[in-house]
C-alpha cells in the first residue's frame, strides 16, 4: 500500500515541504501525524486577497467558454488522480475508500456541468412597455468568491463553488478546514497543473489559505471578497452570516443538518432498511445529510428496527482503507465526547440506546471508532432536535401522517429528508408545499448522495444557501438590468410627462 508520502508525492506535492509548520496534520484512522503545515498569517491573507482581485480583474474579461476550458483541463486531471486524491480524502478525514473516491468523482461531475454552463450564463430578454426600447439582463462576475469549508467534505465543496466561480468569471480564496489542510494543498497543486496547461490563467486565480477561524475572519470581513460562502455548523454561520452583512457582502450558507426519513405503512421496508442504514452509518453519521431521525409508522415499526438492528449488528467497523469496512473512525476525540453526550442526554430524556460505545480502542488507542448507535425515543425530545456530528439515529413512532409531517418539520434545521412510501397521496403530500421544509425532499431513497444536477442546500438553519447544480451559478455573478432606447424620443416609463 503507498505511504502518505507516496500520495502526496503523487499529487504534486513534496512532503519535505509539510515540516516544520505550526498546523499538525494528522490522520482520524490512527492518530498518526502526517504532516506539520505552514499556516497563513492574517497578513499573508490580505496578500492573498489582493493577488486575488488582480486575478479577478483579467480573468472577467476572458470569455466564459474559455474559462470553461480551464475548468475542463482541471477535470481531466482530477480523473488521472482520482485514486490518489480519493486516498488522501480517506487519510485526512476518515472516509472509507469508496467514498473517498466517490468524492472525488463529485468534484470531476461538478467540472464537465461548470464547462457546459460556460456555454450557458443565459440571461432575459424583456418586454419594454415604452416604443423604441429594448429590455435584458445580463450577469457579470462578483470578483473575488472566498470559500470557508468543513472537515467532512475536504475536496466537493471546494470544488462545487470553484467550478461554477471560475466559469462565471471570478477568483476564488479558499479557507479550508484546519482539520484538513493536505487536501487543499493537493486540490491548489492540482489546480496549478491544469492552470499551466491552459497556458495564460493570471496568477492568483486561485488562493489557498492554512489556519483557523482567524485566517476565515480575514476572508468575512475583507471588502474585497464580494461573496463569501461558508460550509460548516450552524454555531459558524451564526459568526459569519451578519459579519459579512454588516458590510454589505453576499453569504451563501451551507449549515448544519438534522435529516429525517419517514417509513409510511405501505413502503418497501427492504429499501427502506437500506436507505436508512446508509444514510445513518455511511460516513460514521459524519455528512451534513446524513440520516439521524428515522419517523416510523408504528405498525411496520417493530420489524424495521429489527432489521436496522441486524444491520447495524454487522456492518463493519474499521480501518477505512482496507476496502472491507463501511464505517471508519470519527473524526477526532471531541466529536466522541459529544456524541457520549448526546447519548447520555437521550437516556435521560427516555430514549433506549443500543450502541454507541468506543470500540478498536486497543488497535488504535489514539483514534475514535464507535459502534453505531440507535437511539428509541418517547418522542422528539430536546436532543432530538440538535444536530451531533456522529453516528446516532433517533427513532420515533407515529400514527398519523400529519403528525409524521410536524415531527419532520418540527427542528430548526432544514437540509435533507425523505419519505418511504407507495402511497401516492403521502408522496405528493410530502413533496408539496405543506410538506416537507427541507431544500432536499426525497420519495424512496435515503437523505444523503445528492447528485450534482440538482442545486444543494437547505432551509432554516441550515443557512438558506443552493451550491451545485440547477441555477446556483447565478449566485456567483451580479445581474444587471440594462434599458436600451433606439428611438429618437425619449419617452418615460409609466407614461410620465416631465416638462413637455
Ligand atoms: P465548523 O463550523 O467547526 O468549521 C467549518 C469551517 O468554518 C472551518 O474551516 C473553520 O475554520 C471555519 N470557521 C469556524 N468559525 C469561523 C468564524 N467565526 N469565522 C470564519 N470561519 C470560521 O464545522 P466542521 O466541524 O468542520 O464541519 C461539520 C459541520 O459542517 C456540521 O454541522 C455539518 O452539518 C456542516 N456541513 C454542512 C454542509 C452543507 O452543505 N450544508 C456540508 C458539510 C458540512
Amino acid at each position: 500500500m503507498d505511504t502518505p508520502q507516496d500520495i502526496l508525492r503523487a499529487l504534486g506535492l513534496n512532503p519535505d515541504s509539510l515540516t516544520g509548520g505550526t498546523l499538525s496534520a494528522r490522520s482520524p484512522i490512527d492518530g498518526a501525524e502526517l504532516a506539520q503545515v505552514h499556516e497563513h498569517t492574517v497578513a499573508q491573507a490580505h496578500s492573498a486577497i489582493t493577488r486575488a482581485r488582480q486575478a479577478s480583474l483579467a480573468w472577467r474579461d476572458v470569455p466564459a467558454p474559455r474559462r470553461g476550458e480551464l475548468v475542463r483541463l482541471f477535470g481531466e486531471i482530477l480523473r488521472q488522480h482520482k485514486r490518489e486524491l480519493g486516498r488522501l480524502v480517506s487519510l485526512e478525514a476518515g472516509k472509507i475508500v469508496a467514498e473517498g473516491e466517490g468524492e472525488v468523482q463529485e468534484m470531476i461531475d461538478i467540472c464537465d456541468f461548470a464547462v457546459g454552463l460556460s456555454r450557458q450564463l443565459y440571461g432575459l430578454t424583456i418586454a419594454s412597455e415604452r416604443p423604441g426600447h429594448r429590455m435584458m439582463e445580463t450577469w457579470h462576475p462578483l470578483g473575488v468568491v472566498g470559500v470557508i469549508s468543513a472537515f467532512n467534505f475536504p475536496v466537493a465543496v471546494w470544488s462545487w463553488n470553484t467550478a461554477l466561480a471560475l466559469v462565471c468569471g471570478n477568483a476564488v480564496v479558499w479557507k479550508p478546514s484546519e482539520k484538513t489542510p493536505l487536501t487543499a494543498l493537493a486540490c491548489q497543486a492540482l489546480f496549478t497543473q491544469a492552470a499551466q496547461r491552459f497556458g495564460d490563467a493570471p496568477a492568483g486565480l486561485s488562493e489557498v489559505l492554512i489556519g483557523g477561524r482567524d485566517i476565515g475572519e480575514a476572508l468575512v470581513d475583507s471588502h474585497a471578497v464580494a461573496l463569501v460562502s461558508a460550509t460548516g455548523s450552524t454555531r459558524m454561520g451564526r459568526q459569519v452570516g451578519p459579519r459579512v452583512a454588516q458590510r454589505f457582502g453576499r453569504v451563501l450558507l451551507e449549515l448544519g443538518g438534522n435529516n429525517a426519513i419517514i417509513v409510511g405503512p405501505t413502503a418497501d421496508l427492504d429499501m427502506a432498511a437500506r436507505g436508512i442504514v446508509f444514510g445513518a452509518i455511511g460516513t460514521a453519521g459524519q455528512r451534513c445529510t446524513s440520516t439521524r431521525r428515522l419517523i416510523v409508522h408504528e405498525s411496520v415499526a417493530d420489524d424495521l428496527v429489527q432489521r436496522l438492528h441486524k444491520a447495524y449488528a454487522s456492518a463493519p467497523i474499521g480501518n477505512p482503507l482496507d476496502g472491507t469496512k463501511l464505517v471508519g473512525p470519527l473524526i477526532d476525540r471531541t466529536s466522541f465526547d459529544a456524541m457520549q453526550a448526546a447519548l447520555n442526554a437521550a437516556r435521560e430524556q427516555g430514549g433506549k440506546v443500543t450502541g454507541g460505545e468506543r470500540v478498536l480502542a486497543d488497535e488504535y488507542p489514539n483514534a475514535w471508532y464507535v459502534r453505531p448507535a440507535i437511539a428509541e425515543m418517547p418522542g422528539q425530545t430536546d436532543v432530538v432536535c440538535h444536530e451531533t456530528f456522529a453516528p446516532i439515529l433517533y427513532v420515533m413512532r407515529y400514527t398519523d401522517f400529519a403528525q409524521a409531517l410536524a415531527m419532520q418539520n418540527g427542528v430548526p434545521q432544514g437540509l435533507s429528508s425523505a419519505i418511504f412510501t407507495n402511497d401516492l397521496r403521502e408522496a405528493e403530500t410530502f413533496l408539496s408545499a405543506a410538506g416537507s421544509d427541507c431544500g432536499i425532499a426525497n420519495v424512496n431513497i435515503g437523505t444523503s448522495g445528492a447528485e450534482i444536477g440538482g442545486a444543494f442546500g437547505g432551509e432554516k438553519e441550515t443557512g438558506g444557501g443552493r451550491e451545485s447544480g440547477s441555477d446556483a451559478w447565478r449566485n456567483y455573478m451580479r445581474r444587471a438590468t440594462n434599458t436600451i432606447n433606439y428611438s429618437r424620443h425619449l419617452p418615460l416609463a409609466q407614461g410620465i410627462k416631465f416638462g413637455e
